[in-house]
């Protein structure tokens, strides 16, 4: 067997990200993947595939809704499900290869199967046992379940997002339990097919954690859209019988029970990590309360020699996260010295409009009693917005109010996603709203927003 420096478990951004930029570093390294294909969640069953959806479904909804406006008359395509789910499929498939076309590209061996550590330095996989001078763990999460409920997932009528990116046929009603990115997401992209979606949400608002001003106007625009909120509200029981799903609910303010029946019900409770299988009882690797695997700054666990970056630690579980770490877990081993800024990781929600967000929320810094100002500039003051159906939402900035530098971002608006970047750097640099405000932005462009944002942290905002 090859002695290697480095092998990592787990293919997803974290561990492909993490192995390419060890190879770059020069460390011999390798990859044990038990999936058929290269990328993990992200790129099979989450990231990619569902904004393939997403893609396909607003180019519906545009040519629905905003075609005949513009003048441009006719039928509204109509929707082949097959079809839509090969394109998925195909978009999966070109960056997964992508993936192994980088590995040979940086000399990144591929050890396929299922991988554990029966001791610090060793990874079995299959009968073959490999060794290395570090072993990183980069297995990911899986979908949990509804708390308190124990629902029996079949991926046909009770799925998780890895079964609702492959049903059969478009359901005519849909519940998502959870009221979180995912769910909302792929509950956006069911309701633009037509299904009639149920959100229920056990806290107030959606998007736990997310500016309430913001989850707000989120909530409102997505009403509009056409789906369904029941917050506040508990699931105690999802069952499927002759096809069909019920769900048990109770309203958490008055413990009033109800009932609701769909064709297929989303579990999108969130995630939990993936531990299992790699024999992390025996190696007494400490693992957090959670659950997650526990580390230092420098990704270390308890046992000398392993690590473990992305969705299986702490913090939030998203693939520039996991991306992030897997550079930085690289360039510790190659004895530089790697970095994350835990403060300045964008959040995004793709649906339409987006939803996008950085640093501190206005509850925040509410509770921690910080001293700030907000600005704030809505995108119908936007120009190019006007022009594409796209004015509803807003920016909100957010700065110290006497040294004006800026603590958060939260936007809700076309292009949220994008946007949001121009933030993160200058939040890396620093800048204060004014270093934005300063900044010649090109019109017309959605970025404007942006600057007029930061415009209203002073002077004011010219187009509001
Ligand atoms: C529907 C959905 C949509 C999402 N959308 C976004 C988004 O838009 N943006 C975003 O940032 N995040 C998104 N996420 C979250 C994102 O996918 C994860 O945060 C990210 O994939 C975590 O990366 P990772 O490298 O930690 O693990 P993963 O991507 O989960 O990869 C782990 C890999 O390890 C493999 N593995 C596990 N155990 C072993 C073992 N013992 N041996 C061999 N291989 C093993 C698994 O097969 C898997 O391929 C989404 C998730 C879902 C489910």
């Amino acid at each position: 067997m090859a002695q290697y420096d480095v092998i990592i478990i787990g293919s997803g951004p974290g561990g492909y990200v993490c192995a390419i930029r060890c190879a770059q570093l020069g460390l011999k390294t390798a990859v044990v993947e038990g999936r058929e294909t290269l990328g993990g969640t992200c790129l099979n069953v989450g990231c990619i595939p569902s904004k393939a959806m997403l893609h396909a479904t607003h180019s519906l909804h545009e040519a629905e809704h905003n075609f005949a406006k513009m003048g441009l008359k006719g039928k509204s395509p109509s929707v082949d499900w097959k079809q839509m789910l090969a394109y998925k499929d195909d978009v999966i498939g070109q960056n997964t290869k992508g993936i192994e076309f980088l590995f040979k590209k940086n000399k990144v061996d591929w050890i396929k199967g299922w991988g554990s550590i029966p001791e610090a330095g060793k990874v079995k996989v299959g009968d073959d046992t490999h060794n290395a001078k570090h072993i990183i763990i980069a297995s990911g999460s899986d979908s949990a379940n509804v708390p308190g409920a124990e629902v029996e997932i079949d991926e046909k009528v009770i799925v998780t997002s890895t079964g609702a990116l492959e049903l059969a046929s478009i359901p005519k009603t849909m519940v998502v339990v959870g009221g979180g990115v995912i769910g909302l997401e792929l509950g956006s992209v069911y309701a633009r097919l037509g299904t009639d979606v149920t959100v229920i949400e056990y806290l107030d608002a959606i998007t736990p954690g997310q500016d309430a001003e913001v989850a707000k106007q989120f909530q409102r625009l997505l009403q509009k859209q056409g789906l369904k909120f029941i917050t506040g509200a508990g699931v105690s029981k999802v069952e499927a019988k002759g096809g069909k799903a019920t769900v048990n609910y109770a309203l958490r303010k008055n413990d009033s029970q109800h009932e609701l029946k769909a064709d297929t019900v989303l579990v999108a409770t969130g995630r939990k990590p993936h531990t299992e299988g790699l024999g992390l009882d025996g190696l007494g690797i400490k693992m957090t309360k959670r659950g997650q695997i526990a580390v230092d700054d420098g990704y270390a666990t308890s046992v000398e020699g392993i690590y473990a970056i992305g969705d299986v630690i702490e913090g939030p579980m998203l693939a520039h996260k996991a991306e992030d770490e897997g550079m930085a877990l690289a360039e510790i081993l190659a004895g530089q010295a790697g970095h994350v800024n835990y403060d300045v990781i964008p959040g995004v929600i793709y649906t339409h409009p987006e939803v996008a967000s950085v640093g501190m929320t206005e509850e925040q810094l509410k509770e921690e009693g910080r001293d700030y100002k907000v600005g704030k500039f809505s995108f119908m003051g936007n120009g190019r917005a006007k022009a594409n159906f796209a004015g509803d939402g807003f920016v909100k900035m957010l700065a110290d109010a006497k040294t004006d530098r800026i603590l958060g971002c939260h936007v809700i608006g076309p292009m949220a996603g994008d946007l949001i970047h121009e933030v993160c750097v200058a939040m890396e640099f620093g800048a204060a709203a004014e270093d934005l405000a300063r900044t010649c932005h090109a019109h017309p462009t959605y970025s404007e927003a942006m600057r007029e944002a930061a415009l209203a942290c002073g002077d004011g905002a010219i187009h509001a």
